[in-house]
């Protein structure tokens, strides 16, 4: 399963971000947040969660041996962000309907 998270679409701090994906992992249940942008079935087991944070988008898999530290202890120490990644504004409308609209079209191809 992969798992699109844009932390530009709802602009907490990491570990609100961290949180709520802490919690669709324990629980499998989709949490009503914006920065969890899609959750698509590729057919893995693994969870893949592919993570924009500003300008920055780097992947992580959830392997069975990181999982529970994903869990609780969030997974940014899994990725190598740099220091500004985590400085995020929160976004006004515009930018949060540009940010969709942009996913649509990438997932639709050109
Ligand atoms: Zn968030």
């Amino acid at each position: 399963m992969k798992v699109i998270i844009n932390r530009n679409l709802c602009g907490h701090p990491p570990f609100a971000c961290e949180k709520c994906f802490g919690e669709f992992l324990r629980t499998g249940a989709y949490p009503d947040r914006s920065c969890m942008l899609d959750v698509i079935d590729d057919g893995r087991p693994e969870v893949t969660a592919e993570i924009t944070s500003g300008e920055y988008t780097r992947t992580l898999v959830v392997t069975d041996e990181i999982r529970e530290q994903v869990i609780y202890d969030g997974y940014m120490k899994f990725t190598d962000f740099p220091f500004e990644a985590s400085e995020i504004q929160p976004p006004d409308g515009n930018k949060i309907r540009k940010i969709i609209r942009e996913y649509a079209a990438s997932k639709t191809g050109p």
